[in-house]
């Protein structure tokens, strides 16, 4: 309900440029009465025009010339929100903009929600939600790649992917739908395996969206990398060779304990959170223990576990190494470090596949940061060569794109045992429903208001 009146008459006024003094800012204006506030406060010296940017003067109420100004009009339904839409650029000096923001609202505009202008983009049918999110995802975005995956999506790579199963998966649910009406009239209905076979066929494109998931997950939110292994290994050394080459955008993360430290890095194109752990050796020192504890804590939360072992103690980390793999589901990239004190000869009784690390001469960096990308999945054509060109498919990026896919890959998997098992087809068609209501969901085209809330409340104001 809330939702309705929001998107009613309102008219929406919000700061779209950053707070803080700046070159230029934009306040943005959305409804029916954006023109007529937006010229009460801007003397123009022509008529405004769609599409056009007009040149002149923000007043203070008393009628004196504040500042210069632009002025873009954009009307309905050819703008970002599909309503009338005004941005009034003017030298970013927080006091103009805040008056052009307060006189925004004195002439009957209301301050924006965060998300507002793009939750009535979604409402009004101007993009679809995985549109939507990836508009919230391209302004967060840090890395090349993330901006590029985003802008992917924000064209609508992932409407295109689902669309064509969407199709198949409506004709299909018609055909069965009339064949229940006429069954009486001894309309043929549609035979056990056909039906099988065209939801079968439907699977092949949502499980490769699903499968997406693994790697566009990272490429968005980053993968986190937990170092560990036993003190003097050189973790904290090969930590600092890591970041070495990727400092441009390492930056400290606050709230990290002495015991774990922890910085960003971005190897190849994705974002990684390195976690430098503490030893994990037992011990009766009580600070240490909390080292160790948060160790735990790191490597439980970690997408990928960097083994460290010393290769000049071979013997004594061949028992440790044995004890990690038991230790947990994690995956683990295992390096054999301090490899510029052992002499190649003895190399040859490493184990296979071992990666030989020196965090003095810097052997084996390369190896080792094509083997954490092999991990984030991009080794694969054109990515993990640190430029990542060609094209970004589409991609599952957050969990409730996940989610809807699942669904709608359930309700198929139940509907072809249902179909297989001679279930009447009304009982078919439930499953069939919800597999419709999943691919719906991703695009948002049935998702609850609570949910909605809760993805626009994540944008920031005047976007
Ligand atoms: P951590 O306790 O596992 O974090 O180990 P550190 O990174 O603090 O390293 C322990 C000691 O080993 C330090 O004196 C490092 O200089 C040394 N070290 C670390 N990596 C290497 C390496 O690859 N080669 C050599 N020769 N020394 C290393």
């Amino acid at each position: 309900m809330e939702r309705q009146s929001r998107n009613g008459q309102e008219t929406i006024v919000a700061v779209a440029t950053p707070p803080g003094r700046g070159g230029i800012a934009v306040v943005r204006l959305s409804g029916p009465d954006s023109l007529r506030i937006a010229r009460a406060l801007v003397r123009l010296k022509r008529e405004p025009e769609t599409h056009r940017v007009r040149f002149g003067h923000v007043l203070d109420e008393g009628g004196e010339v504040l500042d210069d100004a632009l002025l873009t009009y954009f009307a309905a339904p050819h703008s970002y929100t599909g309503e009338d839409v005004v941005e009034i650029s003017v030298h970013g000096a927080p006091v103009v903009v805040q008056t052009v923001v307060q006189l925004s609202l004195r002439r009957g505009a209301r301050l924006a929600h965060a998300g507002e202008f793009t939750e009535r983009a979604f409402l009004n049918g101007r993009m679809d939600l995985t549109q939507a999110e990836a508009v919230r995802d391209l302004i967060e975005s840090s890395t090349v790649a993330q901006a590029r995956l985003a802008a992917e999506q924000l064209g609508g790579s992932l409407q295109r992917e689902v669309r064509p199963a969407k199709d198949a998966l409506v004709m299909l649910v018609a055909a069965l739908e009339a064949g229940i009406d006429f069954a009486e009239d001894d309309l043929q209905t549609m035979p056990t395996d056909e039906i099988a076979a065209r939801i079968a066929a439907l699977r092949p494109a949502l499980e490769r969206l699903l499968a997406s998931f693994a790697h566009g997950r990272l490429l968005r939110e980053g993968l986190r990398l937990a170092i560990v292994g036993r003190p003097n290994a050189g973790k904290s050394s090969l930590f600092n060779k890591l970041l070495e080459r990727d400092r441009a955008i390492v930056t400290p993360i606050p709230g990290t304990t002495r015991d774990v430290v922890s910085e960003r890095a971005v190897i190849g194109d994705v974002p990684v959170e390195l976690l430098d752990t503490a030893g994990l050796r037992e011990t009766e020192d009580v600070v240490e223990r909390l080292g160790v504890e948060r160790s735990h804590e790191a490597i439980a939360d970690a997408d990928l576990l960097l083994h460290v072992l010393d290769a000049t103690a071979a013997d004594e980390e061949q028992e440790m190494a044995a004890a990690w793999v038991a230790a947990g589901r994690t995956p683990v990239v295992r390096v054999w470090n301090k490899a510029d004190l052992l002499p190649s000869e003895e190399r040859e009784g490493a184990p296979e596949g071992a990666l030989w690390t020196s965090a003095v001469t810097g052997e084996g960096m390369d190896a080792l940061r094509g083997a954490i990308l092999r991990y984030a999945g991009a080794g694969g054509a054109g990515a993990g060569s640190g430029t990542a060109a060609g094209a970004v498919h589409a991609m599952l990026t957050n969990t409730r794109q996940r989610d809807s896919i699942a669904r709608a890959l359930e309700g198929l998997e139940r509907g072809a045992q249902a179909a297989l098992s001679g279930t009447p087809h009304e009982m078919l068609l439930l499953d069939l429903y919800e597999a419709l209501q999943g691919l719906d969901a991703l695009t948002g085209q049935t998702t609850a208001d609570d949910v909605l809330n809760q993805i626009f409340s994540t944008f920031c104001i005047g976007k």
